[in-house]
């Protein structure tokens, strides 16, 4: 049982809805406070400061159980069909997530189906096929899905541009794992990492959903917003990084064979996803609604539509010229 004394707020939780496979999903998301990234190296990841101050495995499980109970009281878990948890890191890093407590998770998501973030190294098919087999109950298959920030499906990108410390070899491993034991993969693909053009950013990711397709079941695409603290941050406030244009990001989506998610979060801001500001205001929600229809009439209309900085993202497309960033020392 999760005790339910002494509840602790979690960084974030919230109650919505989710498309999985063309089936819209009432979900609760959580982003739990954990032991933290053990990686912490990517350039524009923000979170890897986020740790708890738990001394050992025993008050780290105290502490994650206490979230939990907070959000057990506080949101209708009991009425949700999706289940997503997210620590900074790894959910299945058991140094950052007691092995205990991802048994808490599957009798609360029993029946329901959950996803979990974590890194590819992470991923065991034992411990995957023993989540399944106590969150099974009526609902469709899969009831687990194991999601990891792949990021692109380019080893060179992912290297010099994020500093991820995987391959894509190492993500196809896991997907296979993952699927041996019964689970689904989601990957999430990062939208313009830094040292990349608006060109070559877009062509990444219309790569990149090719290529991950036979090994993913959902994918998400990330376009990246520049969070404090971070090395994208430095490049940023030097006028070296942009991140990418509303018009590339549709261009991604209609592009895509299948239906992409996406929630662009900070969009519409400098620091997020943007165009001029003022069509901005019509394409965010639209995106939104996309990922949960998969209907792609209204982006449609919305780039025959246009606005008067369409031109200027065809402009950048063509003209914008990379970093000669020299690759040996
Ligand atoms: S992006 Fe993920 S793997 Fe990279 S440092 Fe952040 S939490 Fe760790
Ligand atoms: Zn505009």
């Amino acid at each position: 049982m999760i005790p339910l004394a002494s509840p602790i707020k979690p960084v974030a939780a919230w109650a919505g809805t989710d498309q999985i496979r063309g089936r819209t999903l009432r979900s609760v998301t959580m982003i739990l406070l954990a032991g933290g990234c053990r990686w912490g190296r990517c350039r524009m990841c923000g979170y890897h400061h986020v740790r708890d101050s738990a001394v050992d495995e025993a008050a780290r499980l105290k502490s994650l159980q206490s979230q939990l109970a907070w959000v057990s009281d506080n949101l209708p878990l009991d009425k949700a069909d999706l289940i997503k948890v997210y620590t900074s890191g790894s959910v299945l890093d058991h140094c950052e997530v007691p092995t205990a407590f991802l048994e808490d998770l599957c009798r609360i998501a029993a029946g329901k189906t959950l996803l979990f973030e974590t890194r590819p190294e992470f991923v065991e098919e034992e411990v995957i096929g023993r989540c399944i087999d106590s969150l099974k109950g009526e609902q469709e298959d899969p009831v687990l899905y194991v999601a990891i920030g792949l990021e692109t499906t380019s080893d060179a990108v992912r290297d010099y541009s994020i500093r991820k410390g995987f391959s894509w070899a190492d993500f196809r491993d896991a997907a296979s794992r993952a699927h041996r034991a019964g689970a689904g993969v989601k990957a999430y693909l990062l939208h313009k990492p830094l040292f990349l053009t608006e060109r070559q950013a877009l062509d990444d990711m219309h790569r990149s959903i090719q290529e991950v397709l036979p090994y993913a079941d959902l994918i998400s695409l990330n376009p990246a917003t520049v969070q404090k603290g971070t090395e994208m941050e430095r490049f940023w406030r030097q006028g070296a990084y942009r991140p990418a244009y509303l018009w590339s990001v549709l261009s991604v989506l209609l592009g895509a064979q299948v239906n992409v998610t996406c929630d662009p979060v900070g969009g519409g801001h400098a620091r997020g996803p943007h165009n001029c500001g003022t069509c901005d205001r019509d394409i965010l929600p639209a995106i939104r609604d996309f990922s949960l229809t998969g209907d792609r009439a209204l982006l449609d209309a919305l780039v025959k539509r246009g606005c008067a900085c369409q031109r200027e993202w065809e402009f950048i497309l063509d003209e914008e010229r990379p970093f000669r960033m020299p690759l040996t020392r």
